[in-house]
């Protein structure tokens, strides 16, 4: 419990809560409360309500783990979206980021976490056996998205092999083929080269893609 000479027990208190939230440090976390306290108290009353009611309405999608309101997300009740292509991310936020490219219209699925044999995290920990059922009902494309560390790439090498093209992923005697790619990590829009890592800027230059595709 922080004590802050002259400030009441239950700001104290709120300045605690916040500061400890990632990216708020206790000058921040007094200036938000602070605010808090000098606006109507219904404000504050929404907040909190909003707070109450964030882990009792917000859960996984029961196909893809993605963040849901119920049962499934909207990526996967989205029948405008190719669930035959399937792009696997680390944390349901990497969907986040995902969309806000609007590009890409496939669906998505979960890992929640990524194989880390130092910290005792192996296959079965990741959300995996719901990934093996949508292969087996029939999936075109996946699409490795994890992250660009050591255990995410060890991530995309341990599923790319798991979901093979030449495995034998037919239910009910009905064959198909499974693709599996990988997002290019390249420049960032806009970004000067002189401030990219070399292993971003070699990769960048192993995935390049054919001139007469960049579309200019
Ligand atoms: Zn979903």
């Amino acid at each position: 419990m922080i004590h802050l000479p002259g400030v009441p027990a239950p700001l104290g208190r709120v300045i605690e809560i916040l500061s400890s939230l990632p990216g708020v440090g206790p000058k921040t976390a007094m200036r938000l409360s602070l605010n808090l306290l000098s606006r109507p108290a219904s404000d504050a009353t929404q907040l909190a309500e909003a707070l109450t009611v964030l882990h009792e309405q917000v859960g996984f999608c029961d196909v893809c783990g993605c963040f849901a309101e119920q049962g499934r997300c909207q990526f996967c009740d989205d029948t405008r979206r190719d669930a035959t292509t399937v792009c696997l991310v680390e944390q349901p936020v990497d969907v986040l980021m995902m969309e806000r490219g609007h590009g890409y219209r496939g669906v998505y699925h979960v890992l929640h976490g990524r194989l880390s044999p130092i910290d005792g995290i192996g296959p079965e920990q990741l959300n995996l056996v719901a990934l093996d059922q949508r292969v087996v009902e029939g999936v075109a494309e996946l699409i490795m998205a994890t992250s660009a560390t050591v255990d995410g790439e060890a991530t995309a090498h341990y599923l790319a092999n798991r979901y093979h093209e030449d495995r034998d992923h037919s239910e009910g005697g009905q064959q198909h083929k499974l693709k599996v790619s990988r997002i290019a990590r390249g420049v960032p829009e806009g970004g000067e080269l002189e401030y990219l890592d070399e292993h971003t800027l070699s990769r960048a230059v192993d995935q390049r893609i054919s001139w007469d595709r960049v579309g200019l």
